[in-house]
């Protein structure tokens, strides 16, 4: 499907080019060299972590931290229910069994009370999580200083899926420097784009260093092919590296642009029986996707998504939640309140506006046009 304007498309600042020519003059077209070394510094001292390593997507650094924490066939691991399958197919890749928890409802990520009943269940089980696995949500900060407490009580390492929250702070820090682990992913549609790839990020420096022998198929330091162990194929390729540190420069550019058009919605949307989710005041938000919930309860998610489709405007649906989806067969789910559940509250009346950065003004003025239109 071609539109006119696309949800969350790429957009270069223009260093990119110039770094990714850097490669081909000195022949580093591999899953190795400089610009790899240089994107990964330029991460870590962003975000304000010891160490970061490169990968091809952020699932893919997603299941080198589950092969680091040793989870293994039937081992549980706590998600957060409202996110993309990306964040729990690693659960499928090592056979665990994923526990999903409830959002809380105003940041819509995951709520420390849902949480805390899930462990309650899991301790009486006998039976604890190996891993806590945490999205950033939409660019918007979970609540880490309600979170982080419960796993340590329980001494649950935690896994924070900072994928869609790059460049976002919670409390003055950045996305991706509160779990013992993190993920960012740089696919097409996110933030930043380096065409395809991950980051995985940690203040321990000896797991990301495991980590970046895994990733390159375990290769043991030897002249002749020598291997102890598994690995995979995850390094990131120096030419997406490349693209990479140009859109890290360009980063706080794109963030700013996709401030100014949070508040054009917020502005333009104004009087509608629907609103834009705003963020919590101790977070600053990437503003990655905006959300549209509609009030109206005669007007569908889809409804919006098709009418806009058909005027050449992209739209989705907000995440649909993993304790809904067919593939998990009735996953064991924990919710935020007794007899309303939040998740598939969002799912059921938020939809997710274009919000890219390269988009004109005028074209934000057409998104808004056509939204009145719907209602
Ligand atoms: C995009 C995304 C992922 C997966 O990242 P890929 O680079 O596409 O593998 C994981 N979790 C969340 C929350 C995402 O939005």
């Amino acid at each position: 499907m071609a539109f006119d304007i696309f949800l969350s498309p790429p957009h270069m600042g223009g260093k990119e080019l110039e770094y990714v020519q850097e490669a081909f003059r000195s022949n580093w077209i591999a899953p190795y060299g400089p610009s790899i070394n240089q994107f990964e510094e330029a991460m870590a001292d962003y975000i304000g972590v010891a160490d970061a390593l490169a990968v091809t997507s952020g699932t893919a650094a997603i299941h080198l931290i589950f092969r680091w924490l040793n989870i293994q066939e039937g081992d549980l691991v706590f998600c957060s229910d409202l996110t993309f399958i990306g964040s729990c197919d690693p659960v499928f890749y090592e056979r665990a069994v994923p526990v999903f928890i409830d959002s809380e409802p105003d940041s819509w990520n995951m709520s420390p009370v849902a949480l805390e009943k899930a462990f309650r269940w899991a301790k009486a089980e006998g039976r604890m999580p190996k891993a806590v696995i945490v999205v950033d949500l939409y660019g918007e900060s979970a609540d880490w200083d309600s979170l982080l407490p419960i796993c340590r009580k329980y001494g649950v390492p935690v896994i924070e899926d900072a994928a869609e929250a790059v460049g976002s702070l919670y409390k003055g820090k950045r996305c991706g420097s509160f779990g013992d682990f993190a993920v960012q992913s740089y696919n097409g549609n996110k933030i930043m784009t380096t065409s395809g790839g991950g980051m995985v990020l940690s203040h321990d420096t000896v797991a990301i260093e495991k980590m970046r022998f895994w990733s390159t198929q375990a290769r043991e330091p030897a002249i002749h092919y020598e291997h102890k162990e598994y690995g995979y194929n995850y390094r990131m390729s120096n030419i997406c590296a490349a693209i990479g540190r140009g859109q890290l420069e360009f980063l706080e550019e794109k963030i700013r642009i996709r401030k100014k058009i949070h508040k054009a919605y917020v502005e333009g949307l104004k009087g509608l029986p629907a609103y834009i989710k705003e963020h919590a005041q101790k977070n600053y938000s990437n503003c990655w996707l905006n959300l549209l919930y509609i009030v109206d309860e005669n007007i569908a998610p889809n409804d919006i998504v098709v009418k806009l489709q058909n005027a050449g405007i992209e739209a989705r649906p907000a995440w649909k939640p993993m304790h809904m989806q067919p593939v998990f067969n009735q996953p064991r789910f924990f919710t935020h309140d007794e007899d309303h559940v939040v998740d598939e509250d969002v799912f059921a009346h938020a939809v997710c506006l274009p919000s890219g950065d390269g988009m004109t003004e005028l074209q934000q003025q057409m998104v808004i046009t056509e939204l009145k239109n719907c209602f």
